[in-house]
């Protein structure tokens, strides 16, 4: 879960004051209290949280909410907008150059990311119909510019790279030139980290940024180290001057510190967030204050799920589906292909979580994802005639799939009967639709 202490005692704090009829503004200091706590806790920038603890009192105590008919909610709102503002309102998006190629600079410690980030906007990108090119400029890591090769190669884009032995300023002057000679309209600069900030590094950033003049210098923060993310923020800020900033690493035991107050102490957006060592989509999002601030509070995030559908949503497959639906011929097959749709999405936990209000009533359920894996096996193991017609499956015919695919009789049993609830459920819907399109059922 996103920030999975800070976001339990937000929760927690939050439904107390729900949950009362009546809100005094000694209730409001007692949650305030306790929301700065957990704010603390998160390792939250401590004038950030003293800022953001005033800006919601100060809301929260006025007439109109206490006298409210749900003041608890009102709160809730309250707290809701503030967190969105403190991360910055709204979306941040890349500023694409009218004249191509649009120039993208990576910058950032050594091991925040930056790597893998630039495989995973490259992979974004290309997606959406770009043509990017990867820029090797860091000449100093061993084996730096191999692993930009391997993961350009994954993602199948074009790395380019003068070897470790020139200026990283005129490999990045003859990227550009290699971009507009080969019609790549979006550069993407991987340049070296160092273990800490010095001033060398920060020289030669500079030297780049005055030759090649990006768009966007976005620099990559590791959210796991907390504050220290923010330091970094700010005299990288100072330095060299930066766009934006990308969060790695926020799909491990990160307390949320960084992401709630790089903004407020740099003024700078925070742009994507990485998600994952992979370099798919599932690994890397789009930051949206509202959304993030949602998801803290368990309000659930349904524009990012939705999002996540469509990326991975076959419109051909889906109209098949819908014409099984309705004459009734939905096999074994399509529920296979289904559960795989559904699996190519990203881990269940990481979905649940975007739903309202699941992230904390399935909390400690542990969403069984072997579970899966075993409805896979079974369908896998049935024949192509069981599968198109369960029906036929019978006692010996069971225990047949039970031992192809591991698992047991019972568990056989239970996914043909869920399955037939389904069909039964499909063949309820696609009557009513029949009914409704006669004229006979009304709505
Ligand atoms: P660079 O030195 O800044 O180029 O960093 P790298 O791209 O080499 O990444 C350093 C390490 O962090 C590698 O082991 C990556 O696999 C890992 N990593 C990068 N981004 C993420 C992320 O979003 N989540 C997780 N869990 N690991 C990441």
């Amino acid at each position: 879960m996103v920030f999975e202490g800070l976001a339990e005692k937000l929760q927690s704090t939050l439904q107390k004051l729900k949950g009362k009829g009546k809100v005094s503004e000694k209730d409001v200091t007692e949650a305030m209290r306790e929301v700065k706590m957990a704010l603390l806790e998160a390792d939250v920038n401590f004038k950030v949280v003293k800022d953001f603890i005033n800006k919601v009192k100060e809301r929260a105590v006025g007439a109109e909410v206490l006298e409210s008919l749900t003041p608890g909610q009102q709160i809730i709102k309250i707290v809701n907008e503030e967190l969105t503002a403190l991360m910055g309102t709204t979306q941040s998006k890349i500023n694409f150059s009218s004249k191509p190629p649009t120039i993208l600079m990576l910058v950032g410690l050594q091991g925040a990311g930056k790597t893998t980030m630039g495989g995973k906007l490259a992979n974004m990108f290309k997606k959406q119909g770009k043509r990017p090119l990867l820029v090797a400029c860091d000449i100093y890591r061993p084996a730096a510019i191999k692993q930009l090769q391997i993961v350009g190669g994954q993602v199948d884009v074009p790395v380019f790279t003068l070897g470790d032995k020139e200026n990283p300023v005129k490999i990045a002057n003859e990227g550009i030139k290699h971009a507009l000679d080969h019609g790549n309209d979006f550069v993407i600069i991987d340049t070296a980290g160092r273990l800490h900030i010095d001033d060398d590094l920060m020289g030669e950033l500079q030297n780049i940024k005055s030759n090649v003049k990006p768009h966007e210098i976005l620099l990559v923060v590791d959210a796991m180290t907390g504050q220290d993310a923010v330091n970094v923020a700010e005299h990288f800020n100072e330095k060299l001057g930066i766009d934006g900033v990308i969060l790695t690493k926020l799909d491990g035991d990160t307390r949320g510190g960084a992401a709630l107050s790089v903004r407020a102490v740099t003024g700078k957006p925070i742009k994507f967030v990485g998600l994952g060592e992979k370099l798919n989509e599932n690994s890397i999002e789009v930051f949206h204050p509202d959304r993030m601030a949602s998801r803290i509070l368990g309000m659930g995030d349904v524009l990012s799920l939705i999002e996540k559908a469509q990326a991975n949503f076959d419109a051909k497959k889906a109209m098949e589906l819908e014409k099984k639906i309705k004459s009734q011929s939905f096999t074994f097959d399509d529920f296979l292909d289904q559960l795989q749709q559904v699996k190519s999405m990203g881990s269940i936990s990481q979905l649940l979580e975007m739903i309202p209000g699941a992230g904390k009533q399935l909390k400690g359920m542990d969403v069984d994802e072997k579970e899966l894996v075993h409805i896979q096996a079974i369908i896998q193991s049935m024949t192509k005639e069981e599968r198109q017609n369960p029906s036929i499956i019978n006692g010996s015919r069971r225990k047949r799939i039970a031992a192809g695919s591991g698992t047991n009789v019972q568990q056989v049993n239970r996914l043909l009967k869920q399955f037939e609830q389904t069909r039964k459920m499909m063949k309820q819907f696609a009557d009513m639709d029949k009914m409704k399109k006669g004229g006979k059922f009304k709505l």
